[in-house]
């Protein structure tokens, strides 16, 4: 059979990462699998977000609650809510998972940031199911998600940490143990009853199944935070509100209510206390890179309509035919290829953790088991016992070192940090340039100057990024500790 031949966006990819093609003399397969998802996000791109986006953004801003669904479901046809989960499971996610996340949102954001955080948000969301080895809910909320994303049906996940008292604060052990916590998951008999508010979260009106941390005690928050699966139908949860944005208004920002509402303790993913470990900071540790992309998208399209607005002819003459315009544009490109290679060393370095566990002979052994047995309640309560959840731990323990992950922490933030930074100044600087033009090019990169700023403020201001790098790399002071055999790792 005659190879595919690839695409100009394909050729123009291994251009802008070398690595990636000398990579591909190795692995061609699965650099032609990374390759093939930045061609389907260009495609989506091209025919669905660049016609919309900019009418989105200003739709949105008169109806803030207003949802694109119908965007939600073209994007099913490309599987962009399956990029992170495991392809055992039926996903996209290869040896190159966190790559391949960080390519696309890379190319979605590129488009435009709101629709990129859509889709990139509900990974986010995805993410502690997995990171946490509850395989119970692979086989059911991950399994379903796949099914019905094959039918064009998003169903789409969140992740739930920040509180209208503590955004920084859950976000670093040394301040959570100070934190001044609303929210309690208080146990009672066969699982937890919750109270509480969560804010800002992306996705989260829309959003089926959410990852939620929460004390079990609100007087001792990092010996308690702990991660729990929550349905969307549970009695007493609601979304009252959402936000009105100043950018990526194509995904919400949603406050979530919960009245008393009853967690069953098969839903709790991992150990109740181990919240800190394996429900934020080795989730921020692969997540925080993404970020970078997404920042390194918008600064792109952004670049990309500023270079066309310079190719314009006003009044005779075209501001690209001016030197303190081309240095300009050279200035951008350094900071887009910065961005590149800080979300790439960590996304490689990533995957090459990852991988060794999730390609494990015995952990592939377990999806051996036929579906349906893997999803009985038989299967899934030793899954979900103390011993089951600890031979998880077992394997994470054996293949994911603390070391190894404080280092991916301290990489996640660089690239989150730098990117979000380097979008703002090359956005910004782009907008000064451009000056009081009313031209459409403009408007993108306005729109793409206030996507930008939101990078700097999520998943950890960009304040707090510096301070987790510095901990983690040169102070040492900030370690993650992989939760060990039946053991909560809690820092
Ligand atoms: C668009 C958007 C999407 C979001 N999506 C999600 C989501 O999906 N899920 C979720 O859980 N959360 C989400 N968030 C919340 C986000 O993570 C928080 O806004 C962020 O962590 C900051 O918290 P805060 O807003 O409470 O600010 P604060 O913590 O009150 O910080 C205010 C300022 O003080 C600085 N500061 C605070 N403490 C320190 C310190 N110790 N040292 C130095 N400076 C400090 C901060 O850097 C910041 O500049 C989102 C936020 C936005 C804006």
């Amino acid at each position: 059979m005659a190879a595919k031949v690839m695409s100009e966006r394909g050729r123009k990819l291994l251009l802008d990462f070398p690595v990636l093609a000398a990579l591909r003399e190795h692995d061609r397969k699965g650099i032609d699998g990374l390759v093939k998802l930045v061609e389907d996000a260009a495609e989506y791109n091209r025919t669905v977000v660049i016609p919309r986006a900019l009418e989105l953004d200003e739709r949105m801003e008169r109806e803030p609650d207003y949802f694109d669904w119908d965007m939600m479901r073209e994007a099913c046809k490309y599987r962009f809510f399956s990029l992170a989960i495991p392809e055992v499971v039926g996903g996209l996610a290869s040896k190159y998972m966190v790559t391949g996340m960080a390519l696309v949102v890379e190319e979605l954001c590129s488009a435009c940031g709101g629709i990129g955080l859509a889709i990139a948000a509900h990974s986010l969301g995805v993410a502690p199911v997995i990171a946490s080895g509850a395989m119970v809910h692979w086989d059911t909320v991950l399994h379903e998600i796949v099914e019905e994303e094959k039918k064009g049906n998003p169903v789409l996940m969140a992740y739930a940490i920040t509180e209208p008292s503590a955004g920084t604060d859950v976000e670093e052990p040394e301040f959570l143990e100070m934190a001044k916590i609303g929210m309690e998951a208080k146990k009672v008999k066969g699982g937890y009853r919750v109270n509480g508010r969560k804010c800002f979260i992306s996705g989260g009106s829309e959003a089926k199944y959410l990852t939620l941390t929460a004390a079990t005690d609100r007087s001792r928050p990092l010996e308690t935070w702990t991660t729990f699966l929550v349905e969307r139908d549970m009695d007493g949860y609601s979304t009252p509100r959402v936000e009105l944005k100043m950018g990526q208004r194509a995904c919400h920002a949603a406050e979530l209510l919960f009245e008393d509402v009853f967690i069953p303790d098969s839903h709790v993913l991992g150990y109740e206390g181990d919240g800190m470990a394996n429900g934020i900071l080795i989730i921020m540790a692969a997540s925080r890179g993404p970020v970078g992309s997404i920042a390194t998208g918008i600064a792109r399209g952004g670049f990309e309509h500023f270079l066309a607005w310079t190719r314009e002819s006003r009044d005779g003459k075209r501001p690209i035919d001016e030197d303190r315009i081309r240095m300009a544009l050279a200035d951008m490109w350094a900071a887009i290829q910065e961005n590149r290679s800080l979300y790439l060393s960590h996304s490689l370095g990533g995957d090459a953790l990852f991988r060794n566990a999730f390609t494990h002979p015995l952990f592939l052994s377990a999806f051996l088991v036929p579906h349906q047995v893997r999803a009985s309640k038989p299967y899934s309560t030793i899954l979900n016992s103390y011993y089951g959840k600890g031979l998880v731990n077992i394997l994470f323990r054996y293949f994911i070192k603390d070391d190894d992950a404080t280092d991916m922490l301290a990489k996640a933030s660089l690239a989150k940090f730098a990117c979000a930074d380097n979008a703002m100044y090359l956005t910004g600087r782009a907008l000064e340039l451009m000056g009081m033009d009313d031209s459409p090019q403009r408007r993108w990169v306005e729109k793409a100057y206030r996507d930008a700023k939101l990078t700097q403020i999520y998943e950890g201001t960009n304040q707090l990024n510096r301070l987790a790098f510095f901990n983690a790399e040169i102070a040492n002071t900030l370690k993650i500790e992989v939760p060990g055999p039946f053991k909560k790792g809690v820092r």
